[in-house]
């Protein structure tokens, strides 16, 4: 039996046509007089209405104005730039160069935006590369030669095809700086102004940053026409959505705690920060006798290496990461829901930063941060940095410092160390395993 076809419903006719068109005055990306083909490329990629920073920054970056956008990775900043770069590119012309150039920190962030720019690119002939160190030259300079519209590319690497002459500068007409905070904490400052100076004057220049600390305003100033300055960060700014703890710890101590925490936690995918490359190899050797699921990323991995941990990651295929902040800075993978912080950050803005991986477009999200008894001032300045204390977390019957050799009676809170323990890594690996 055949169904009868369904009619669609008939629209009701306004009888007051002025009102009507009041009443259906277009909002969000509709409002903001985009072409039909980037309308159809956001409704591809499902973003269905524009992210604070993109209601903010997309009008008045397509008027070509100068911009600085205070704010993180997480937000829709990457959108934010590319729409309105992409909406005024000119099409492909034999002979006309490269267009925009975006310049990022690190590889991943190079390969994450690539990505984005690519998927708002659908339906339009712009062609969207990234150039990046780690991965051999020749590649990206026959891709270069082959034309290319949209650059994304770290600094170092960007200046390094400047110099083979594949990758001219003299037909840019937008140049983004992301994460511009980081790019001059990491020390591309020089690469940045070099290849600032050989982009035209008549350039759009937009900047985006977690933190406006004063090199970055000095580069702006320096670089910019009169950029008008957009304020997105949340007043607290770790976001709202992530709750936030710590725990007293000793150092010898936070294996173990690790492991216990995850049992506890049992995360969906979580990011294991350590301070240094060693630590984050060490930690990941120890950790990969546990579970198959872990990995690691820092910057001692060839790149090949690198792209596939973190495609790897971003398929779920990994639930463990242990990462360097360099690296882990800028991984947006909307799955992650704890962030640990095995050693504490040097700087108060990687907390920001690393915390950030998580609650990623308002998810939920959790960190932990392990403070050892001599790190509490760093707890302090974290707490101010992000103007809100975080709370208190322990594990019940696990004891955070090094038990002396008891000499008499046990108090309770010792007994469970005290008692003969199956080893971590003897008879229980199975269950560790499960746990993970
Ligand atoms: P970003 O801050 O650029 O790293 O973006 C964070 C994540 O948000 C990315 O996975 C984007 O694909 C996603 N995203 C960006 N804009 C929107 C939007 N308007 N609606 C839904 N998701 C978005």
């Amino acid at each position: 039996m055949t169904l009868p076809e369904r009619k669609p419903p008939q629209k009701k006719r306004p009888r007051n046509t002025k009102e009507a068109a009041s009443d259906r005055k277009p909002s969000g990306f509709a409002a903001m007089g985009l072409s039909a083909g980037m309308m159809s490329a956001l409704a591809e990629a499902g973003y269905l209405d524009p992210t604070p920073i993109q209601a903010g920054l997309i009008p008045p970056a397509i008027t070509g104005k100068d911009l600085m956008g205070q704010a993180q990775t997480g937000t829709g900043k990457t959108a934010a730039f590319a729409i309105p770069i992409l909406e005024r590119l000119e099409p492909y012309r034999k002979g006309r160069g490269i267009q925009a150039i975006v310049l990022v920190p690190t590889r991943e962030l190079a390969v994450q935006v690539r990505d984005e720019c690519i998927k708002l690119a659908f339906g339009s002939e712009a062609r969207v590369m990234a150039v990046y160190g780690g991965k051999p030259i020749r590649q990206q300079v026959e891709e270069l030669r082959r034309g290319s519209e949209f650059v994304v590319g770290t600094p170092g690497r960007v200046m390094d095809l400047m110099d083979r002459g594949v990758l001219p500068l003299c037909d840019i007409r937008f140049v983004v700086l992301d994460e511009a905070d980081r790019m001059l904490d990491i020390g591309f400052r020089p690469d940045i102004e070099k290849i600032l100076r050989k982009c035209p004057a008549s350039r759009q220049t937009l900047l985006l940053s977690a933190t406006i600390p004063p090199p970055v305003k000095k580069l702006a100033e320096r670089y910019m026409r009169e950029p008008e300055m957009l304020d997105f960060s949340s007043k607290n700014l770790a976001v709202e959505t992530i709750e936030q703890f710590y725990f007293t710890i000793e150092p010898e101590r936070k294996y173990d705690l690790l492991i216990k925490l995850l049992q506890r936690e049992q995360p969906k995918q979580a990011i294991v920060f350590c301070r240094t490359r060693k630590g984050t190899e060490r930690l990941y050797q120890k950790l990969s006798k546990l579970t198959r699921k872990a990995a690691t990323i820092h910057g001692d991995l060839a790149q090949n290496v690198r792209d596939r941990v973190m495609a790897r990651f971003r398929e779920g295929k990994i639930r463990l990461l242990t990462a360097t902040d360099v690296v882990g800075r800028g991984i947006d993978v909307s799955g992650i829901s704890h962030i640990i912080n095995y050693d504490i950050p040097e700087f108060c803005d990687d907390y920001v930063h690393r915390v950030g991986r998580t609650g990623r477009m308002g998810r939920e999200g959790v960190a932990f941060t392990f403070v050892s008894p001599e790190e509490g001032n760093e707890l302090t300045r974290i707490e101010m940095r992000i103007n809100r204390l975080l709370k208190r977390d322990e594990i019940p019957g696990f004891t955070s410092y090094v038990k002396p050799q008891p000499t008499g009676d046990l108090s309770e809170e010792e007994t469970e160390e005290a008692a003969p323990k199956p080893p971590v890594f003897g008879r229980e690996p199975k269950r560790y395993r499960r746990a993970l």
